[in-house]
């Protein structure tokens, strides 16, 4: 604790009607909704990074609402109403992200998405492709008609070998994750929300019923303290179905002529790609060994970096030379059910994570949702 604080650095700096917890997608769009529906509020985000730390900036940028596999195991689990829901509550997030900041700044660009199957996928790809007319259908009056075809001509058009079947879903778009995440901030700032970088906070107390914030920069006091710190969220609140999940990523150097363009589903989703600038970016592979990449450690390993790479020699850019220009790592939240978790632990203390590795289309909705159940309390 600082106890060499001046007076004013006190009683200026420490004291807010709201105090958010981590300054990732969710917790932007929480502070921002809070302040544009009640604009005399005083709030403040407490991030412990230079830069937000967990998913946000880490991400792959793509602007999904599901691959056909992952809406069949989806609707097995929660059933046909919960799953237009849950399209719903990601094709509007989408909306709403984009309303506030425009396409323009965040490179929003539907190229369209592809789910792609391999000679030993066949039994999945027939599965999917039976379900193409039932998806089009559930989701034609929330988004538009004919979501998804077969188009085979990809596999040849983009160059990919060991792919036996695509489905093209011309809705789905990708954004510059970089831009997204900074032209937040910048909104953010603009309508008036403090942002402290480097603060991480140690815990919640309470003190005559209001809570306050331990940080090693001193106790921050608020009417209300907004939990939003996603895959670190039980060291703050324990107990909730969260689990973290790291998600390793590479770029390549640019490539000459790179003709493929998209946002692309491989291995039931377990492996992600898309263009970026003539690079390929190329996630995934935590099923390679989910012991160890449950965890909230930043890291590489050999193991699937090495998978990673021979994805890209073996099948994306079979007949193209590359080098590997960047690697990284991001920490998500996974859990039983696909639903954020949205919820007041305790009085005045409220919480919203897990956005289960879909922020980029759920996290401007899930800020907003938290935002309204603090305004309602
Ligand atoms: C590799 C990777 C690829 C992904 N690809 C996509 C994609 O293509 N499309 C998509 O929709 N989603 C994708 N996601 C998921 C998406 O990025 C997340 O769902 C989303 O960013 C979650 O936002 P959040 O605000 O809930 O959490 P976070 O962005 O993790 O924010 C939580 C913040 O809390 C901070 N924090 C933690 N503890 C404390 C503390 N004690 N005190 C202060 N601050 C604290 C952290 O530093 C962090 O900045 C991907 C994630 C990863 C990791």
């Amino acid at each position: 604790m600082n106890n060499q604080l001046s007076y004013w650095e006190k009683t200026s700096f420490f004291n807010f009607d709201i105090i958010i917890v981590g300054s990732g997608i969710v917790g932007l769009n929480a502070a921002i909704h809070l302040k544009t529906s009640s604009p005399k509020l005083k709030i403040a985000i407490l991030e412990r990074g230079f830069l937000p730390s967990g998913a946000s900036t880490k991400n792959a940028g793509f602007a999904c609402f599901g691959s056909i596999s992952e809406l069949i195991e989806q609707e097995s689990i929660c059933g046909t109403d919960a799953l237009a829901k849950l399209i719903e509550k990601r094709w509007k997030g989408l909306l709403k992200l984009r309303g506030i900041l425009s396409d323009d700044k965040i490179d929003y660009k539907q190229l369209g998405g592809y789910e792609l199957f391999k000679a030993e996928d066949k039994i999945l790809s027939t599965d999917c492709v039976v379900k193409i007319e039932h998806y089009n259908n559930l989701i034609q009056s929330i988004i538009g008609p004919e979501a998804f075809k077969v188009n085979n001509s990809k596999i040849k058009a983009f160059g990919f070998k060991n792919i036996n079947n695509v489905i093209e879903n011309r809705f789905e778009a990708q954004i510059d994750t970089g831009k997204m995440m900074f032209a937040l901030i910048q909104y953010a700032q603009q309508q008036g929300i403090s942002i402290f970088n480097n603060c991480e906070v140690q815990e919640i107390l309470t003190d005559e019923n209001k809570p306050f914030v331990k940080t090693k920069q001193g106790n921050f006091r608020g009417e209300k303290v907004i939990v939003v710190t996603n895959a670190f969220v039980n060291n703050l609140i324990p107990g909730l179905d969260v689990t973290p999940g790291r998600g390793q990523v590479l770029v390549t150097k640019p490539i000459k002529n790179l003709k493929i363009a998209g946002t692309f589903h491989y291995d039931k989703g377990y492996y992600y790609f898309r263009n970026i600038n003539d690079r390929i970016l190329l996630g995934g592979g935590r099923n390679l060994d989910f012991k160890t990449e449950q965890t909230t450690e930043l890291g590489l390993t050999s193991k699937v970096q090495d998978a990673l790479y021979n994805l890209l020699k073996e099948v994306i850019l079979p007949e193209t030379d590359f080098e590997i220009d960047y690697q990284w790592s991001g920490i998500m939240a996974f859990g039983n059910n696909l639903e954020p978790i949205i919820t007041q632990p305790k009085p005045n203390v409220f919480c919203a994570v897990r956005c289960n590795g879909m922020g980029v289309a759920m996290g401007s909705q899930t800020g907003e949702d938290v935002a309204e159940l603090v305004l309602k309390s």
